[in-house]
């Protein structure tokens, strides 16, 4: 929702929020809702989080910002921190997810000339997002997100997503690849989950060729799925790994991880931010990883997952009208047979935030702090939500009969 001094870029729905608490938020007219979206998979500890709030205010009374001119000793550990739980060496932190991707494109490239392919690729996949800077919007796999904005950012090669074999052939007609770059289950695409061997297959591939393999974790990643990075599944170790949004819990802060031959590849004066790791937003992270480990949330987060996927499956599933329930940890998608923008408002009438995403799949993104009462709520009202939805409207993509609330 854009007043008249703001930039229209997004059609957003017309509540606004004055406080929260937990998985809870409350609006201006003083009416609750339960938040199933967490700020699109940010607030995973929840809103208004005793620890994060107090960690803020601390480090706002002794220091927010110096620059990356000197040592900054939060920087330091948050680096250790986040290494040891991936696996990986060195850190790069930055202040979104498209610039953690942004440094991802720029270390493949690097490594590339370094190694004398002076025009380096990047296999991508279809139906992927990576941001909205022109590098990631062009590695992203959404004609909508690009258009008006060509020229695109050459240098992306684009495969089907779960399809290893269509990567082996690049690999056979392209000398120039450098790199893979996937999400390791789609976020904006359509909470879509991989066959089981996928990242292992491509670790695979990028061994045989020497290609890094990029794992983009910004919505998988710190918790999110049932692991503390959705490669752990598999157990796989990519070269390199991009965070960002639950790692801040609302204050923003990304990272780029890297191990072994990707470690070694910037240099002084290779990339950089003027903010980037500054001490409030490390102090954060820090404590973020402190919470997620004292509640063990990874595990927290895979049953609550689990649950939560087979009450969805039981209520939803059998709804004429719902294509399919899946889900991986708290990142779970009910796919209708038609356009469902329209649900959000339902949803919202009914005290229950969610989203939609790829036109027809309701995505859910729980903070991880749900207890399992609020789970129930939210599968009682999107349940009568869903139901509401398909009663007005007829399949193949027809707008509402009568939208409930009408939208500007
Ligand atoms: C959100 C997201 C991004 C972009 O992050 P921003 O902070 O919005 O720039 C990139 N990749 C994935 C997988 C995401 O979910």
């Amino acid at each position: 929702m854009a007043t008249s001094y703001q930039m229209p870029f997004i059609t957003g729905l017309p509540v606004a929020f004055t406080h929260g608490e937990g998985a809870w938020l409350w609006d201006t007219n003083g009416k609750k809702y339960l938040d199933a979206l967490a700020g699109i998979a940010v607030c995973g500890l929840g809103h208004a989080h005793p620890a994060i709030a107090a960690a803020i205010c601390d480090q706002a009374g002794k220091l927010l910002h110096t620059s990356n001119w000197y040592r900054i000793p939060l920087q330091e550990q948050l680096a250790e921190r986040l290494c040891k739980l991936a696996g990986m060496t060195n850190a790069f932190f930055c202040n979104s997810g498209a610039e953690a991707n942004e440094a991802a494109i720029k270390l493949a490239r690097l490594y590339g000339h370094q190694r004398n392919i002076l025009t380096p690729g990047i296999i991508v996949t279809e139906g992927s997002f990576h941001g909205r800077t022109l590098a990631t919007l062009s590695a992203t796999g959404n004609r909508k997100i690009q258009a008006g904005f060509e020229p695109l950012v050459q240098g992306f090669h684009r495969v089907p997503y779960n399809d290893l074999e269509a990567v082996r052939q690049v690999g056979v007609h392209s000398k120039d690849i450098v790199a893979v770059l996937v999400e390791p289950v789609t976020g904006e695409g359509g909470v879509s989950i991989p066959d089981a061997g996928y990242l292992k297959g491509l670790r695979k591939i990028c061994d045989e060729h020497g290609w890094l393999l990029m794992l983009d974790e910004i919505q998988t990643g710190m918790c999110r799925t049932g692991k503390w990075f959705a490669c752990q599944h598999e157990g796989v170790t990519p070269d390199v790994m991009t965070l960002a949004k639950g790692l801040g819990n609302g204050v923003p802060i990304g990272a780029c991880l890297a191990h072994g031959k990707a470690a070694q590849v910037f240099k002084p004066g290779s990339h950089g931010s003027t903010f980037s790791g500054n001490p409030l937003v490390c102090r954060v992270g820090l404590t973020v990883i402190d919470e997620l480990e004292k509640g063990k949330f990874a595990d927290r987060a895979a049953k609550l997952g689990k649950s939560l996927l087979a009450k969805l499956k039981e209520t939803l599933g059998p709804i004429p009208g719902v294509k399919d329930v899946r889900g991986c940890g708290l990142m779970l998608a009910v796919e209708l047979d038609r356009p469902c923008k329209d649900l959000l408002q339902i949803a919202l009438d009914r005290g229950l935030l969610i989203n939609v995403t790829a036109d027809s799949v309701i995505r859910l993104l729980p903070p991880l702090i749900m207890t399992d009462a609020e789970a129930d709520i939210l599968v009682r009202e999107l349940e009568g939500a869903v139901r509401a939805f398909l009663e007005k409207t007829a399949p193949g993509g027809k707008e509402p009969l009568a939208p409930a609330g009408s939208r500007a």
